[in-house]
This record gives structure tokens, C-alpha cells and sequence, in this order.
């Protein structure tokens, strides 16, 4: 097939990664259009596009969800290839479906291979023909509670129950022992069913403190798959990542050189077409499972184009045109180190209870090998209707060390207030000293957490109430009580 051309690219998403896509397209000369909800059309990400156009009132069932919708916005908008982002409909085998009809290039891979890795099952069974290690467990064709539990015994406690459809840890309960099975059953599969309309489960041996280490591949979609080396994504919570780092922190060339041989033969195994992550589980004897396959650019895709020095989404923009790989496979080498850390609207010591508000005060942090890739400004609403993520910080330098103190300085440097978010926290965890020396493990965050655990600084309040005032007397209209709420964070973190 010879190349198609791409001249004006839509993007039905919102917050960082329109901007990122967008940032691409001013690159390569591509008109970038924004297909959003129609009360998005005002906001700060929505300026860094060309064109805007709108996928009608409502909430995102209605609108960014809406495959009818958004094939209908980029004939309008007369638009060659829709670049999905993440999240939304970007891991949908639909969309991908209604492009090629519609004669739409749709920027990731072909409807199969989205299926296929989409379900947790599926892809475990592929996973166990290519060769490649899965999770002891059991996910077979029959998904009845009763086999579920007979096979609990063979495969052993702790165990997980997991979604077949599942992310972003939906659906997921840890089991400790037979007793506890029939519950954890029960609300997995109305939890999978009420995310992903989908109550089919599996379970999985449970491995206590491993690592998530992932690999970043990209195939051509004839069977040519590079990898772009691996992300060290530890660092969560509610089996969320908050903190994604590369090069992967005490990691042998050896262990390297045998996951990424998995991974790229993961991907091969299905002639994978653009960017996708292999994401592993790696025990604390060296020993290596797969997870699952994420169909397209990961939130955290900005620690391997730092060290790598390449733009995936470029990249991914090529390959979708039909060009070759931008690189080969020995043109790839790591250097330095890069350290992401995502900023939510939440609050870490409630729970990481998602906050709302208005962001009545911004300032981006900057300098030498700092990165920040926000879809917020001042004036932007975060609301309950969409996930509260804000913005990434990325760190850059010649080294782990090095990287952890850069990050520490930009995030002293960071301001949003208005609404509550995890940037006191996070500052606590780049400051502790485990975490430092390259401890890092899933269970981090609850290892650690009376560290990690604010606590009140003497004349702190007195601060935070001047500091507060002032700020409410200003003509922000980000409401009193929230200021407060976030100047307290920043000062409480300062003071100590
Ligand atoms: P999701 O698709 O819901 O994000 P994943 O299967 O990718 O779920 O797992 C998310 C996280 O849950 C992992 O990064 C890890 O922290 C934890 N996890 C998953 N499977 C296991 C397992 N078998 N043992 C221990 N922890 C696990």
C-alpha cells in the first residue's frame, strides 16, 4: 500500500494529550481539530488546536464516547485520520471499525488487534502460545462462579479476581483465602459489568510486592516491531501509577534484553501497527509475567521520549500514513534518566478522593530538562464528569539522582490552587528516601504511608489564612473555602 496523506488530523479527547497531539500536528504542518463537548470549546486546550468542532451537549456517553458523533465531526471538519488519544474510545474496537468504513485513517492499530488485547482472556491465551510467561491463574472460557472458585484452589491464595475487560484496576479485589471468594466474586463482576458492560472474570495468582515494568513497542503492521525500551510505573495507588520513571530503577542489562525480547514477540504475535505497551508484573525473584497489551500511547509515553530523544506521536502519525518505522531497532539508546509524576485534582489524605473546583491561580514550573504537558490554566473547571488528571511533570538529567532532584526543585516550583491536589504529596514521596535509593514496588504507597502522611506544622494555619485571604480578596473565583484548602497544602508542605 502506498502512503496516504494526512493534512488535517481530528482529535476527539480533552486535557493533556489533545495538546500533545495538537503540539505534533504545528510540527509536521498537519491542521489539528479539536472534536470536544460543547461546554469544552473555551478551555485552555482547546486553544492549542486550528479548528474546533463540537460533539454536541451532554456528558461523555453523549459526546467524546459517541462513535456516530465523532465520524459525523470529522466529515464535517473534512478530516483524513482521527488520533484518539488515551482513554475514551481509544482502546474501542468500534472506532477503529467506523474509520475504515468511513474512509477515515484512524491513528493506532488495526480492529483486531484492539479486540484481541482488549480482553485480559484473550490476550492471556495468545500470551501462552507465543511463549511468553502469564500470571499463574485461570481464564478460561467458562466464567461461572463455580469454576471460578474450584479453580481458586488450584491456583492458591492470595489471588486477584480481575475484570476480562478491565483498567485502570476496575473490577480488580485481592482474594486472601477461600472464605472471602464468593464476595469478591459477586462485586467484581457488578463492578466490570457497570465500567465495561461486560461481568466476564479471571483470577490471577496475587504476587506480593512485585513491580510494574512495561515496555514500549512499535510495530509497522507487516511484522516489524521495535521496542523503545522499558518504564518503570511502580509507584500507585488504588493500582493506579502516579509516578513512571525510565530507565527502570536496579535493572539488569540481562533482565532487559529478556523482557523486551517478550514484548516485541507479544506484539508480533498479532502484526502490530503503531505504538503500544507491553505491561508486566516482574516478582521480586526476577521472574516476569504478562499483564496486558495497551493499544495505544500511554500517559506516561512522555519518560521514553525523553530519554530516547524521539516524538511517539509523530511517530505514530507516520506509520498510520504508511510509512516505515522512523527508526531502527539499533538507533534506540537510552540516555540519562526520566522521571514522570502525574498531578490529579485529589486528595491523597482522604482516600485520593477526586476534587473539583475552578483553578484560580497557575504556575507551570520550568528550567533545564523540566517537561510539563497540562491541559489547565487559570479560569479551567475541573469537574466530576471527566477524569482528574491535570498535567505531567517530567524530569530529565544525566541521572536517577540527578532526575530526582530536578523533579523535587520543579514541583517546590509548582503552583495550582483552587482545587485540591496530590502535589504536596507527591513532593513527599520524590523527597523520601526509600523511594531514593530505587525501592520501588506496587506497595509502595502503603508501605510508606505514615511517611507519606502529612503532618500539621506549628503556625502553618496562621499562614494559610493570610495567604488565603488575600488570594479570596483578588478578584479569583475559584470560591474561599477551596483557596484555603490549597494554600494550606503548599504552605503545610513548605514549613517542614
Ligand atoms: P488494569 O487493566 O485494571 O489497570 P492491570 O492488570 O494492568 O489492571 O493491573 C494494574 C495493577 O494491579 C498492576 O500494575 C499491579 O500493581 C497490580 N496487579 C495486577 N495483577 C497483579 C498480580 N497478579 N499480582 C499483584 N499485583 C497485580
Amino acid at each position: 500500500m502506498g502512503a496516504r496523506l494526512i493534512a488535517r488530523l481530528l482529535v476527539p479527547n480533552r486535557g493533556e494529550i489533545a495538546v500533545r497531539i495538537a503540539r505534533s500536528c504545528r510540527e509536521m504542518g498537519i491542521v489539528s481539530i479539536l472534536a470536544c463537548a460543547e461546554d469544552d470549546r473555551a478551555t485552555a486546550f482547546a486553544r492549542a488546536f486550528d479548528e474546533v468542532v463540537s460533539l454536541g451537549e451532554g456528558d461523555a456517553r453523549e459526546t467524546y464516547l459517541n462513535v456516530a458523533k465523532i465520524i459525523e465531526a470529522a466529515r464535517e471538519s473534512r478530516a483524513d485520520a482521527i488520533h484518539p488519544g488515551y482513554g475514551f474510545l481509544s482502546e474501542r474496537k468500534a472506532l477503529a471499525v467506523a474509520c475504515e468504513e468511513a474512509g477515515v485513517i484512524f491513528v493506532g492499530p488495526r480492529p483486531d488487534a484492539i479486540e484481541l488485547m482488549g480482553s485480559k482472556s484473550a490476550s492471556r491465551a495468545l500470551m501462552e502460545k507465543l511463549g511468553v510467561p502469564v500470571v499463574p491463574g485461570y481464564s478460561g472460557e467458562d466464567h461461572s462462579d463455580s469454576t471460578l472458585i474450584r479453580e481458586s484452589e488450584r491456583v492458591g491464595f492470595p489471588l486477584l479476581v480481575k475484570a476480562s475487560a478491565g483498567g485502570g484496576g476496575k473490577g480488580m479485589k485481592i482474594v486472601s483465602c477461600p472464605e472471602e471468594l464468593p464476595l469478591a466474586i459477586e462485586s467484581g463482576r457488578r463492578e466490570a459489568l457497570k465500567a465495561f458492560g461486560d461481568d466476564r472474570l479471571l483470577i490471577e495468582k496475587y504476587l506480593e510486592r512485585p513491580r510494574h515494568v512495561e515496555f514500549q513497542v512499535f510495530g509497522d503492521g507487516e511484522g516489524n516491531v521495535i521496542h523503545l525500551f522499558e518504564r518503570d510505573c511502580s509507584i500507585q495507588r488504588r493500582h493506579q501509577k502516579i509516578i513512571e520513571e525510565s530507565p527502570a530503577p536496579s535493572f539488569s542489562d540481562e533482565l532487559r534484553a529478556r523482557m523486551a525480547d517478550a514484548a516485541v514477540r507479544a506484539a508480533a504475535g498479532v502484526r502490530y501497527r503503531g505504538a503500544g505497551t507491553v505491561e508486566f508484573i516482574l516478582g521480586r525473584d526476577g521472574s516476569f509475567y504478562f499483564l496486558e497489551m495497551n493499544t495505544r500511547l500511554q500517559v506516561e509515553h512522555p519518560v521514553t521520549e525523553m530519554v530516547l530523544g524521539v516524538d511517539l506521536v509523530r511517530a505514530q502519525i507516520e506509520v498510520a500514513q504508511g510509512h516505515p518505522l522512523p527508526w531502527g531497532q539499533d538507533e534506540l539508546k537510552q540516555r540519562g534518566h526520566a522521571i514522570e509524576c502525574r498531578i490529579y485534582a485529589e486528595d491523597p489524605d482522604n482516600g485520593f478522593l477526586p476534587q473539583t473546583g475552578e483553578v484560580a491561580h497557575y504556575r507551570e514550573p520550568s528550567g533545564a530538562g523540566i517537561r510539563v504537558d497540562s491541559g489547565i490554566d487559570a479560569g479551567s473547571v475541573v469537574s466530576v464528569k471527566y477524569d482528574p488528571l491535570l498535567s505531567k511533570l517530567i524530569a530529565h538529567a544525566e541521572t536517577r539522582e540527578l532526575a530526582i532532584a530536578r523533579l523535587g526543585r520543579a514541583l517546590d516550583e509548582y503552583r495550582i490552587l483552587g482545587t485540591r491536589t496530590n502535589l504536596p504529596y507527591l513532593r513527599r514521596i520524590v523527597k523520601h528516601e526509600a523511594w531514593g535509593r530505587g525501592e520501588v514496588g506496587t506497595h509502595f504507597v502503603a508501605e510508606h504511608e505514615a511517611d507519606l502522611t502529612p503532618r500539621p506544622v506549628e503556625g502553618a494555619a496562621e499562614i494559610a489564612a493570610v495567604i488565603a485571604a488575600s488570594s479570596v480578596n483578588a478578584p479569583a473565583r475559584g470560591g474561599g473555602r477551596r483557596a484555603l484548602a490549597s494554600v494550606w497544602d503548599t504552605v503545610g508542605d513548605f514549613s517542614r
